[in-house]
């Protein structure tokens, strides 16, 4: 997968560099490219803002250094191209796993004001939001998206089993997790986790995760409840709880 992101503030992806995504970088697993909009500014000054037309506060970025820059990094309109946006679609774990799956993604990020609203409707596929807050980028918003899905590309994670299991996989959140030691500041392990016993380890995790999914989340719960009543879970939730 190659991501291409847009950004004026280059600068702010030092992060990609370190821990398990900056490994993955490092071993060619995907492809990670940083363009300064700013480069493609025809403007003497490179500025890349100006004033809103109809008034108002603060700066919108200008069309044509995003325009020619989208055009630059995707000419012939292969990747799918997103826009980073509070009024963007929620990311969640399907969509992560949606964009997992694409070989190029191009990702436009905002500032100050936000865009001109034509190169939203000339270049861009889809708008995506990490959350109903405003940030002053797009630039960590971009960094969630990439971290998020380059997760899904095989070889990144050591076990790829670790993405079958965690939140969101399955409609439920991951149950708790422990190492050692076995006791700690007076708190045990529950003993099943180290009895061997691999079928009564899963129905135990499965349980704690629906009992967790009840109390911070019954809306995922009930979406796992109407997959595990159409047969595609592996257990009604009212069952597990009763074990
Ligand atoms: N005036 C815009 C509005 O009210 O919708 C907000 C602009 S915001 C200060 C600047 C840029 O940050 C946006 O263009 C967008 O790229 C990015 N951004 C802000 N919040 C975001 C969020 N929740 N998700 C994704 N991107 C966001």
């Amino acid at each position: 997968m190659k991501i291409d992101v847009l950004t004026i503030f280059p600068e702010m992806y030092l992060p990609l560099s370190s821990g398990i995504i900056g490994k993955a970088l490092e071993k060619g697993l995907a492809e990670v490219n940083i363009v300064n909009i700013r480069d493609y500014s025809s403007n003497k000054h490179k500025k890349t803002d100006d004033y809103p037309f109809g008034g108002g506060a603060g700066m919108v970025m200008t069309p044509q250094p995003l325009h020619d820059a989208i055009q630059a990094v995707d000419p012939s309109r292969k990747a799918l191209r997103i826009y980073l946006s509070p009024k963007g679609a929620r990311l969640d774990q399907e969509a992560v796993e949606r964009l997992s799956k694409l070989d190029r993604i191009v990702l436009v990020n905002g500032a100050y004001e936000g865009i001109d609203e034509r190169v939203i409707e000339l270049d861009i596929d889809e708008e995506l939001s990490i959350g109903d807050y405003v940030l002053t980028s797009g630039d960590l918003a971009s960094m969630v998206v990439i971290d998020a899905v380059m997760r899904y590309i095989p070889g990144v994670l050591g076990s790829d089993r670790s993405t079958e299991e965690e939140s969101f996989s399955s409609e439920l959140l991951e149950y708790p997790q422990y190492t050692r030691p076995m006791s700690f500041m007076g708190l045990d392990v529950p003993e099943v986790l180290v009895s061997g016993n691999h079928a009564e380890i899963a129905k135990w995790r499965l349980n704690e995760s629906i009992k967790l999914t009840a109390e911070r989340r019954p809306d995922l719960l009930e979406k796992y409840n109407n997959k595990s009543n159409s047969g595609s879970c592996r257990e009604d939730s009212s069952a597990a709880r009763k074990k």
